[in-house]
C-alpha cells in the first residue's frame, strides 16, 4: 500500500513517526474516515469542515488546504487502486522534543497521516441484508463526543462486549438514553417517524447523519431531533445506525430483544438505498 506522511507519499513499511508524537502518547490528535464507491469520495466537504472543526476546537493547527487535502485523497485512491473502501486520516499535534503534558510551542508541526483500506464490496454488505445485533453498555467516555479524536479505548473496549455477548456493536447509555453506536449515530423508526439524539456535545455530529436526515426529510419522511431510551428502542418498528464506513446499516436486535419483525425494515432499507444512490452522484 502506498501512504502519505508528512507530505510523503510512501510504501507502508518505510512510512515512520516519532515515538514522542502527541498522538502516540496523550491521543491528542484528530480523524477522519470517508468512504470510497466507483473510485470517488462520498461527502468529502463534510468531513473536511469537521476536521477543521475538530482541529480547531482542539486549538490546532491545519496543515493542510483543503484542495491538497482533496488531491491527497485522490492520489491515494488512484495509487491504491480503490474502487470501494475508505481513506484514513488523522492529524496530531505532532512530536515534541520530550514528554510533557503542555502542549509544544506553536511552531511544532503537526502530524498528518493517510492511508487507504481496500474494502471490496462495501455497498453491497451482506450485514444490510441480515441486520446487526448490538447491546446497550453505559457512556464512559469523555463529554467532548462531538470532536473526532483519536481516542478510541472505550469504544474499542464496548467492540469486545458486544463481541463477547455474540453480537456486533454496542449502543452507548447516558442518562438512561442512547447516546450513539461505538462508532455510528442510533436511530429509531416508530410509527413511521425516524428518531435520533438531537446534536449536541454528547455525540459526534455524523456526516452521514446529516446527509441521511436530509434525503429524508426531502422523501417526505418525518423526523425527530431528541434523546430516546433502550426501551423505547426494543419497542420500535425499526432501529438502524449511520456511518461512513457502514452507510445505512438495520438493527435487529438490541440487549436480545427484536426489534419489530426482527428482520431490517423498510424505512432503513429505503433511507440505504436513497443515501447510496444520491451520494454516489455528488461523489467527487
Ligand atoms: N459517532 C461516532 C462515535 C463515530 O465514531 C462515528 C464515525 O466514526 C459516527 C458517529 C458516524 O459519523 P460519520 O457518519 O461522519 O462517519
Amino acid at each position: 500500500r502506498t501512504v502519505y506522511v508528512n507530505g510523503k507519499y510512501l510504501p507502508e513499511n518505510e512510512a515512520t513517526v516519532s515515538i514522542f508524537d502527541r498522538g502516540f502518547l496523550f491521543a491528542d490528535g484528530v480523524y477522519e474516515v470517508t468512504s470510497v464507491l466507483d473510485g470517488k469520495l462520498i461527502d468529502f466537504d463534510g468531513h473536511a469542515r469537521r476536521l477543521a472543526r475538530s482541529l480547531g476546537e482542539l486549538g490546532m493547527r491545519n496543515p493542510i488546504a483543503t484542495e491538497d487535502l482533496l488531491e491527497v485523497h485522490r492520489e491515494l485512491v488512484r495509487a491504491n487502486g480503490i474502487v470501494e473502501g475508505l481513506i484514513y486520516l488523522q492529524i496530531t499535534r505532532g512530536a515534541a522534543a520530550d514528554r510533557d503534558f503542555a502542549y509544544p510551542s506553536e511552531d511544532t508541526p503537526p502530524t498528518i497521516v493517510l492511508f487507504t483500506q481496500n474494502k471490496p464490496g462495501l455497498a453491497d454488505s451482506p450485514m444490510a441484508k441480515t441486520g446487526i445485533k448490538v447491546i446497550s453498555i453505559e457512556d464512559q467516555r469523555w463529554a467532548r463526543r462531538d470532536i473526532k479524536t483519536v481516542q478510541l479505548l472505550y469504544p474499542s473496549m464496548g467492540k469486545m462486549m458486544a463481541k463477547a455477548a455474540g453480537c456486533d456493536d454496542a449502543w452507548m447509555v447516558e442518562d438512561g438514553a442512547v447516546t450513539e453506536g461505538t462508532s455510528n449515530n442510533a436511530y429509531i423508526v416508530k410509527g413511521g417517524k425516524i428518531i435520533t439524539r438531537h446534536l449536541s456535545n454528547d455525540i459526534l455530529h455524523g456526516i452521514t447523519r446529516a446527509a441521511v436526515l436530509r434525503f429524508a426529510r426531502e422523501a417526505q419522511m418525518e423526523v425527530e431531533e431528541r434523546a430516546f431510551t433502550v426501551a423505547e428502542a426494543q419497542d420500535a418498528d425499526e432501529a438502524f445506525f449511520t456511518s461512513a464506513s457502514a452507510f445505512v446499516m438495520p438493527v435487529v436486535e438490541l440487549d436480545g430483544a427484536a426489534i419489530g419483525t426482527g428482520a431490517p425494515g423498510p424505512v432503513a432499507t429505503r433511507l440505504r438505498e436513497i443515501y447510496l444512490d444520491e451520494s454516489r452522484k455528488v461523489a467527487i
